[in-house]
């Protein structure tokens, strides 16, 4: 049994990939598969349109939001974001907390002034910084709501005098949020929604349209919604997929449930790594993420072998990432709590033998 503690992509309900297989084979008992019909037939509109619908419901997604699946991964959004909302000679603001910020920070430069209002570089993003002001010119306010590397993520949002946009990519649908809070909200699938290929955009039409700048029609927010997600051809798996999972989703309870099981888990693995000699957390306490939990060990010299014994076990995926180092377990809305279980007993039992 192998327990999946992977980044991105990452674990998704076992039920979620027998029904994928099944609709790859013969979807709805048409005969077809999913990867062979059309994504103008009657039979994949009605996936997009519940795909979007479920997001809607499971997020509360008020009037005046527009929903929609795009390709390129968070990381086209980092550009789409600047291109449809800051204006040639405007300036944006962006709050600096790791790897995915600062990549959000460069594109954003192609297309106006950006000022980064406060950044956590100094002890290596290991917190998220508190005290900023934003300009009152800023035409919108950017920050990455759960810092996947480094394993930072806020427990309430910002409250500045401008838009707020976020890059929800690893901590979305994990928690309730209220989105009217939010302009826009993007997210790569990979991480909660689905399989890589589909990105979701959550955005306010009131916000759009405003720049004057002439807009590639991909890479326009506002072609993309009265397309309906179909401006070309959609990446069907993956919004296939999507759409299943946020069915699962909804079948535990919704986001409220879910959020309560994350809580779960994340207090169960800190509790071990607080307790256990051996271990220590690597964020400042009070913004350690829920989904991307980050430690380090005591003797480094032990960090090869637990990574070892741990796979030994059937965790998967728990080495850290390249800039941050040690381990990094992402604990995903698909992550069972008794895989979580099983690192703490792997913690437990190697510091025993290296006691
Ligand atoms: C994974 C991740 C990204 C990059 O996502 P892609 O879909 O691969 O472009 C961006 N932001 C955050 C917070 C992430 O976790």
């Amino acid at each position: 049994m192998k327990h999946n503690f992977g980044a991105g992509p990452c674990i998704l309900p076992q039920e979620v990939f027998k029904q994928a297989s099944q609709g790859v084979l013969n979807f709805n008992d048409t005969g077809l598969s999913i990867l062979e019909i059309s994504h103008r037939a009657p039979e994949f509109v009605a996936v997009m349109d519940e795909a979007i619908s479920l997001v809607k419901e499971l997020l509360n997604v008020p009037e005046g939001y527009s929903v929609i699946f795009l390709q390129g991964g968070a990381s086209l959004q980092f550009t789409m974001v600047a291109m449809n909302l800051l204006a040639e000679g405007k300036k944006a603001s962006y709050l600096d907390t790791g790897v995915w910020s600062k990549k959000a920070v460069a594109e954003a430069k192609l297309f106006g002034e950006v000022e980064v209002v406060a950044s956590s570089k100094d002890k290596n993003y290991s917190y998220i910084p508190k005290e900023y002001q934003v300009a009152a010119d800023s035409e919108y306010f950017h920050f990455t709501s759960n810092n996947t590397i480094f394993g930072t993520e806020f427990h309430s949002f910002p409250k500045v005098n401008a838009p707020l946009v976020c890059d929800m990519s690893s901590d979305i649908f994990s928690k309730e949020i209220n989105v009217a809070d939010f302009d826009l909200i993007y997210a790569g699938a990979q991480k909660n929604i689905g399989p890589a290929g589909a990105t979701l955009v959550i955005v306010k039409d009131s916000i759009l349209g405003k720049t004057g700048r002439a807009i590639p029609s991909m890479l326009d927010y506002q072609k993309q919604i009265e397309a309906e997600s179909m401006y070309n051809t959609p990446p069907v798996f993956s919004v296939f997929v999507s759409m299943l999972n946020l069915r699962w989703l909804k079948s535990k309870g919704g986001v409220a449930e879910i959020g309560k099981e994350n809580i779960a888990k994340a207090k169960a693995l800190y509790t071990e790594i607080d307790r256990n000699p051996l271990f220590k957390g690597s964020t400042a306490v009070e913004d350690r993420s829920n989904m991307s939990v980050c430690f380090v060990m005591e003797n480094p010299e032990l960090e090869k072998p637990f990574l070892k014994y741990a796979e030994e076990k059937g965790c998967i995926g728990i080495k850290g990432h390249r800039s941050s180092g040690g381990f990094r377990a992402s604990l995903y809305n698909a992550l069972p709590i008794t895989s979580v279980h099983v690192l703490v007993e792997a913690m437990q039992e190697f510091a025993e033998k290296n006691a």
